[in-house]
This record gives structure tokens, C-alpha cells and sequence, in this order.
């Protein structure tokens, strides 16, 4: 018996799994790292800390699991994106810091690209919208502001990579430089039509092509780690989003998921279509996978389960993140009350960084139920939009909503959710998407899994929630939501 390993590199921690060939998980390893706020709106991870984390886990996870390297038919990763990461090709040591995604330090330089009227041209090549969320501007701030960077970039020293790129160039000794297309597609420097990275956009940030990794497909073998004595396959690679994708089985033009975090990442599969969004929603790379691209249309929520963490900690009206179900419950609906989460402004799509958030519909009988089941009904309008958006975009009509996430666990939030889109919430039985994504992608690439159906087959539904609600009513209900949302505009 063989198993898949994925490696899971988040934003605060690095995880490892061991899975089956029936997707099922055999042992799961966990190890958080710090977070550094050096100023004001700045974010840093140590890559050193990022690869010790994430080495100890790997092993970990396969000494709970009672397994060799022999027995591993491949290894998956799958990581935090655009996450930028510079470092010396003959010693491995970073010259800096990790700039982390959140990281704003470069939004001024996108104001400048936006002003000198590059978006339309960025947005056409890359599915991106300017902003400092992505690589490209992070790398020309650590080759501009590191000492000497620059110059030795031009000598051929240096190396750029996000982090899937920087755990496979040490899990191979240095060997193998490669990125896959899902996290190219997140750095502002890569044609996501063409499949390669763009010398105009490199030109214009000034961005060596010496630095860049090459990219391979998102399943295929990029290279071996060796570990005790024996090699084993480095197959699958692909953003967390992206992967997560893989792992609901949204494997069809369509097939849309939605993760209920901090905040909510929604992602559609538009097939091998790179669907230009005239919605404000992001067009980016699925996977590369046996010879063909599959491209997703993208739209993320700033605050989803953030504002349960408000109810629990700010509000104080609940001591634990799965009591707001029950408070939510002892009301019949949300009695007129609408909560706008704009804590820190709106993501898709509207974006709008001066909104903020606001409770609308307040009267002598609202009370903490109806204040808790506007915050979870928050979380579904949100989403509702988003996928509002995404079905214009891309001329498809949504068939279900797969979900995973902390939040998913919610019943009342999924069939409000259900009730709101008309279509249903599935909600599988394994959560762990983002790491078996990786893993199915790594497997598919050694024959590990013979194609997509295979792995489809073990995604198994924990519950469906069927919409119950009248259309009419859904509407209604987000008529006033959009008219609360109207309100929270433009207000800092
Ligand atoms: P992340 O990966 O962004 O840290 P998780 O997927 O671990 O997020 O989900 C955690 C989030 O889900 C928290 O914001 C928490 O408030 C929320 N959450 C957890 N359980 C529930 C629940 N039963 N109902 C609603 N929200 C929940």
C-alpha cells in the first residue's frame, strides 16, 4: 500500500498530510510560524523558519503515519500565494525577508502604474487588477531597496520565487528553480494566455528574467527530494486556492467553490476559457494538467467568518465561534437587521477601501439573535454577490456551491446560503481540500490515480442543503442588502 504526501504551506502555519488512495487522511502534522509587522501595514515570514517548519512537519507526518519514503508515490504542495521570496543561488539564504500577500508596502507604486494608465494592458495579460496583493511589485521593492540586489541579479546570483518555488528548490538541494502556471498567474509578470512570462511587464518593473523560475504544469514531475536514501517525486504544485479548487473535484467548466475562512475565496472553473471579468473579479491560471490550461474566475471577501470572531471577541455576545449558530437560532429571521462587515473595506465587487461597517434596521426589538443571524446572513450576501459577478462574467449558470472552510461547519449559514442562490450547497465529507488537491494533482502525475474521475469518485457529499426559499423573497432579502451595502460606501 502506497500513499500521497501534500505538503499545506499557509499563512500562519505549515501542515503536512498523508493521504490514501481513497483520499482518506492518515496522519496530519501541523507547526505555526511567527508573523512579523515591522511597520505599520508591512508583513514578513523568515523563509528559513517557512522551510524548518515545513521540513519538520513532512517528517513528522510520516513517522504518525508508520511510513518510509519507500512507500510515498509522490509528494503535492500546496502554498500560501503571491508571497514573494529572493534569495542567493549558491548559498540557498534569502536576502530578506518574505514579503507576505497581505504585505502593502508597494501600493504606492501601484497608484504610480494605475496613474501612468498600465491597467488595462496589466489586466489584459495577466487577469490581475495593479495592486500590491501580487508578486511583481514585492520583487522590484527587494532588488530595489536590498543593498547590492540589483547588481547581483544582473550576475545571475539571485532567485525569485513564491513559496512553492522556494520548497521545491530546497526539498531538491538546489537543483530544480520552477514555479507552476496557478502561481505565476499570481505575480503580475506572467501572460496567463500565452503561458509565459511577459518581457513588457518585466520591462516595466524592471524585473531580470535571470531571477525567474521556470514553470512547469501543476501536475507532472518537477523533481525528486531525496529522502532516507530514497527519491521521491515532487509532482504536484499549485496556489492554496487553486488547489483547493482541484480537491472539491471542480474539475468541469461550471464547478464552483467557496471557502469560509477569515474571509471568503470563491472560485469558478471556466474551462480552458481565461475569462476577462468586466465585474472586478480576477481571471487567473486553475492548473496546467496533461497538456491542457483551465483558467477560474476569482472574487474574494475581505470578512466572512472575521465577523463571528467579532461577535465572540469585540461584542463579547458569544464565547466560542460555533455558539453563534445557536443565537442566530433563537430567532425566526433577521427582523429587519443588516450587517454590513466593511471592517476593512469591501472587497468583490465593489471595491471600495473607504467603506466601512455599519448595522442597519435597528429597532426596540432587535436583539443579539437578530444581531447574530445578520452577521452569518453578512457572510452569504457577500458571497451571493460575488457569485452574482461570476456568472455574468463567464456566461454560465452555477449548477452547486461546493464549501470548506471553518465557517462551512455553520448549518443555518449553509442554508441561508442555499436559500439565497437558489442553487445547492454541497459540503463534502473530507474538509481537508486545499492539501488533497495538492495531493491529487501529484498522484494523477505518477499514475498514482488514472485521471480526473478517479479522484471525482472520492468526493463524497457529508450534506446537501436544498434552497427552500422563494425566489422572490431571496431577492428581496438582497434587494436590502444591497441598499445596506449602498450606505457603509465611501464613509472613512
Ligand atoms: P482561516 O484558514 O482563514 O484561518 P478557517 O477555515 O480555519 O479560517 O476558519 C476559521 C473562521 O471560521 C473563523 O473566522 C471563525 O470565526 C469561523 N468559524 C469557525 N466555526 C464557525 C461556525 N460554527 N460558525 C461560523 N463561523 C465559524
Amino acid at each position: 500500500m502506497s500513499f500521497i504526501l501534500a505538503l499545506d504551506q499557509g499563512t500562519t502555519s505549515s501542515r503536512a498530510l498523508v493521504f490514501d488512495h481513497q483520499g482518506r487522511v492518515h496522519a496530519v502534522a501541523q507547526q505555526e510560524f511567527a508573523q512579523h509587522f515591522p511597520q505599520p501595514g508591512w508583513v514578513e515570514h523568515d523563509p528559513m523558519e517557512i522551510w524548518a517548519t515545513q521540513s519538520g512537519v513532512l517528517h513528522e507526518a510520516m513517522a504518525k503515519a508508520r511510513i518510509g519514503a519507500a512507500d510515498i508515490a509522490a509528494i503535492g504542495i500546496a502554498n500560501q500565494r503571491e508571497t514573494t521570496v529572493l534569495w542567493d543561488r549558491v548559498t540557498g539564504k534569502p536576502l530578506a525577508n518574505a514579503i507576505v500577500w497581505q504585505d502593502r508596502r508597494t501600493a504606492p507604486l501601484c497608484d504610480a502604474l494605475r496613474a501612468a494608465g498600465h491597467a488595462a494592458n496589466i489586466a489584459a495579460k495577466t487577469g490581475l487588477v495593479i495592486d500590491a496583493y501580487f508578486s511583481g511589485t514585492k520583487l522590484k521593492w527587494l532588488l530595489d531597496t536590498v543593498p547590492g540586489a540589483r547588481l547581483r541579479a544582473a550576475r545571475g546570483e539571485l532567485a525569485f520565487g513564491t513559496i512553492d518555488t522556494w520548497l521545491v528548490w530546497n526539498m531538491t538541494g538546489g537543483t530544480r528553480h520552477v514555479t507552476d502556471p496557478s502561481n505565476a498567474s499570481r505575480t503580475m509578470l506572467y501572460d496567463i494566455r500565452a503561458g509565459a512570462w511577459d518581457d513588457d511587464l518585466l520591462a516595466l518593473l524592471d524585473i531580470p528574467r535571470s531571477v525567474l523560475p521556470q514553470v512547469t504544469p501543476s501536475s507532472g514531475v518537477c523533481g525528486e527530494m531525496v529522502l532516507d536514501a530514497s527519491r521521491v517525486p515532487i509532482a504536484g504544485m499549485a496556489g492554496d486556492q487553486q488547489a483547493a479548487l482541484f480537491g472539491q473535484a471542480c474539475h468541469s467548466p461550471g464547478l464552483a467553490k467557496n471557502t469560509y475562512g477569515t474571509g471568503c475565496f470563491l472560485l469558478l472553473n471556466t474551462g480552458d476559457r481565461a475569462v476577462t471579468s468586466h465585474n472586478k473579479l480576477l481571471t487567473t491560471v486553475a492548473w496546467q494538467r496533461a497538456g491542457r490550461t483551465d483558467y477560474a474566475l476569482e472574487g474574494s471577501v475581505f470578512i466572512a467568518g472575521a465577523v463571528v470572531q467579532w461577535l465572540r471577541d469585540g461584542l463579547q455576545l458569544i464565547r466560542t465561534a460555533p455558539e453563534v449558530e445557536a443565537l442566530a437560532a433563537s430567532v425566526q429571521d433577521n427582523g429587519g437587521v443588516y450587517l454590513v462587515p466593511a471592517f476593512a473595506g469591501l472587497g468583490a465587487p465593489h471595491w471600495d477601501a473607504y467603506a466601512r461597517g455599519a448595522i442597519f434596521g435597528l429597532t426596540r426589538g432587535a436583539s443579539a439573535g437578530h444581531i447574530a443571524r445578520a452577521a452569518l446572513e453578512s457572510i452569504a450576501f457577500q458571497t451571493a454577490e460575488v457569485l452574482a459577478a461570476m456568472q455574468k462574467d463567464a456566461g454560465m449558470t452555477l449548477k452547486e456551491l461546493r464549501v470548506d472552510g471553518g465557517a462551512a461547519a455553520n448549518n443555518l449559514l449553509m442554508q441561508f446560503q442555499a436559500d439565497l442562490l437558489g442553487v445547492p450547497v454541497v459540503r463534502p465529507k473530507v474538509l481537508e481540500t486545499t492539501a488533497l488537491g495538492a495531493g491529487y494533482l501529484a498522484g494523477l502525475a505518477v499514475g498514482y490515480w488514472k485521471d480526473a474521475s478517479d479522484v471525482a469518485a472520492n468526493w463524497h457529499v457529508d450534506r446537501r442543503f436544498e434552497p427552500a426559499m422563494s425566489r422572490e423573497h431571496a431577492a428581496e432579502l438582497q434587494g436590502r442588502w444591497s441598499k445596506a451595502v449602498e450606505r457603509t460606501k465611501g464613509w472613512a
